[in-house]
C-alpha cells in the first residue's frame, strides 16, 4: 500500500517537474528554443507576406509547405529512422503555434499531415506501410489526409456508414467522406470504414490508401469562412478496390485508432488556435500604440488596457494547458482530458482575441486592409474541427466523473 502511494507521489512529482519546466519558453531545452526561433523567422519572412493572398484567392501555399518540409516541420514527432525530425509533441506544439501565427492555413495543412495522417500510421502501421506511407511524406512534397467525417455524422463518428466489404483479397469501399482537409493535394489517405456493421463502432476499421485510385472521386472544393488556403472537400468511393494489406492495425480497431489520433490532433489544433490568438494580440498592440484618439494613443485608455489584459491572460493560460498536454503525451501519461482542455481553451481564446482585436482596431478591424478580420474568420474553425467545443466539454466531464469514481 505504502509502496503504491510512494510510486503515485513520484509520478505526480515527475509530471509536476515537467510541467514546472515548461512555465516559460526560456526554460525549455535549447532544441525547443532553436525550433521556436526557426519557425518564428520562417513565419515572419515567408508566411506573413503571403497569408492575405492565400486567403483571398484560396491558394494552397505549395512553395511554403515544401520549405516547411525542408525544415523538418511536416514530420516533427516522427522518428529519424523513418525520415522524421525525431522531436516530441512539445516541439510540435511550439512550431505549429509559430507557423499558424504567420498563416493559419499553413498551420492546418501542417497539423493534418503531422498528427492525423503520419501519427496513426507511425503508431499502428507495419514496417512496409511505414516505409511506403511515412518516409515519402516527410519532406513537404507529398502530403496526407484523414477521412473520418461523413455527411450524416461528424461528432457521432462511431456511426460511420462508409463500408469496406471483403471480396477475395481486396476490400471494396463504398460511401462518402466529407469535409476532408488536404483532400485535393493529398497523395494518400487514412480512411475509416465499417467492415462489420453489426458491431457498430467496434466494426469500424482503418485503412491507408494511395491517391489517386480507381473508384475514388472528389467533391467540389468547399468555399469556407476561413483557413481558405487549405482545401476541404468530399471523397466519394464507388466500388473502390483496395488490397487487404492496406488495413491499418487489425479489423475493428478503427474507432480506437481514430479516437487516439484525435487526442493527439487536439494538441495540434490548440497550437494552431494559439498562433491565431497571438497574431490577433500582436495586431491589436501595434495598432493601439499608433492610433490616436482624443489627443493620445488609444493604448493609454483603460478600456483598451482591460481588453489587452483579458486577451493575454486567456492566451497564456491556454498555452500552458497546451504545453502540459504535450508534455504528458511525451511522457506516455494519459492526456485525453488535458488535450480536450487545451483545445477547448485555446480555440475559444482564439475567437475571443480575434474579436477583441477587431474591436480595438475599430473600423479598420472590419476591412481586409488589416489582418484582424482574417484572424477572426480563421479562429472560428478551431472550435469546430477535431471535435466541437461541446464535444470537448463532454470529454472533459466524462474524465472528471471517472476520476471521482462516479461512473
Ligand atoms: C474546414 C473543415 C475541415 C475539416 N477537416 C476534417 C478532416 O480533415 N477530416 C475529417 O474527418 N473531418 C474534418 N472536418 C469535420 C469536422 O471534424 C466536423 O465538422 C465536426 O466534428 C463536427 O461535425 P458536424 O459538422 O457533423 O456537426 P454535428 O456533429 O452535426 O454537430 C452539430 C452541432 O451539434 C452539437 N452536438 C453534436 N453532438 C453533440 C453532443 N453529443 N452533445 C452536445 N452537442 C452536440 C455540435 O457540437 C454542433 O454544435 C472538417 C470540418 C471543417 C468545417
Amino acid at each position: 500500500m505504502l509502496k503504491t502511494r510512494l510510486f503515485a507521489i513520484q509520478n505526480v512529482t515527475a509530471i509536476y517537474n515537467s510541467v514546472r519546466n515548461i512555465a516559460a519558453l526560456s526554460m525549455l531545452p535549447e532544441t525547443h528554443q532553436m525550433l521556436h526561433k526557426t519557425c518564428r523567422d520562417f513565419a515572419e519572412g515567408e508566411l506573413k507576406p503571403i497569408a492575405k493572398e492565400t486567403d483571398k484567392n484560396h491558394l494552397y501555399p505549395k512553395e511554403q509547405i515544401k520549405k516547411m518540409g525542408e525544415l523538418g516541420l511536416m514530420c516533427i514527432a516522427i522518428p529519424e529512422d523513418l525520415g522524421g525530425t525525431g522531436l516530441d509533441y512539445l516541439a510540435y506544439a511550439i512550431a505549429l503555434e509559430e507557423i499558424s501565427r504567420g498563416c493559419a492555413s499553413a498551420g492546418v495543412i501542417m497539423s493534418v499531415n503531422n498528427s492525423l495522417y503520419l501519427g496513426p500510421i507511425e503508431k499502428f502501421g507495419n514496417d512496409n506501410q511505414k516505409s511506403v506511407y511515412i518516409t515519402p511524406f516527410t519532406n513537404g512534397t507529398k502530403i496526407g489526409c484523414f477521412a473520418l467525417s461523413e455527411p450524416g455524422n461528424g461528432s457521432d463518428a462511431g456511426a460511420a456508414s462508409t463500408t469496406a466489404k471483403m471480396n477475395g483479397t481486396n476490400y471494396i469501399i463504398n460511401g462518402t467522406k466529407s469535409w476532408i482537409t488536404n483532400a485535393y493535394e493529398s497523395n494518400a489517405i487514412v480512411l475509416f470504414a465499417t467492415t462489420d456493421k453489426s458491431k457498430k463502432h467496434k466494426g469500424i476499421s482503418a485503412f491507408v490508401i494511395d491517391k489517386p485510385i480507381e473508384g475514388l472521386s472528389l467533391g467540389k472544393k468547399e468555399d469556407k469562412l476561413g483557413i481558405r488556403g487549405s482545401s476541404t472537400c468530399s471523397l466519394i468511393f464507388e466500388d473502390c478496390k483496395l488490397p487487404k494489406e492496406n488495413i491499418l492495425g487489425e479489423p475493428g480497431m478503427g474507432f480506437k485508432i481514430a479516437m487516439m489520433t484525435l487526442d493527439a490532433g487536439r494538441i495540434g489544433i490548440a497550437a494552431q488556435a494559439l498562433g491565431i490568438a497571438q497574431a490577433s494580440v500582436d495586431c491589436a498592440m501595434e495598432y493601439a500604440a499608433k492610433r490616436q484618439a482624443f489627443g493620445s494613443p488609444i493604448i493609454k485608455l483603460h478600456a483598451i488596457q482591460q481588453k489587452i489584459a483579458d486577451m493575454v491572460l486567456k492566451l497564456e493560460s491556454s498555452r500552458l494547458l497546451t504545453w502540459r498536454a504535450a508534455v504528458l503525451k511525451d511522457n506516455n501519461k494519459p492526456y485525453t482530458k488535458e488535450a480536450a482542455m487545451a483545445k477547448l481553451s485555446a480555440s475559444e481564446t482564439a475567437t475571443f482575441c480575434a474579436h477583441q482585436c477587431i474591436q480595438i482596431l475599430g473600423g479598420m478591424g472590419y476591412v481586409t486592409d488589416m489582418p484582424a478580420e482574417r484572424h477572426y474568420r480563421d479562429a472560428r474553425i478551431t472550435e469546430i474541427y477535431e471535435g466541437t467545443s461541446e464535444i470537448q466539454r463532454l470529454v472533459i466531464a466524462a474524465n472528471v466523473i471517472k476520476e471521482y469514481n462516479l461512473n
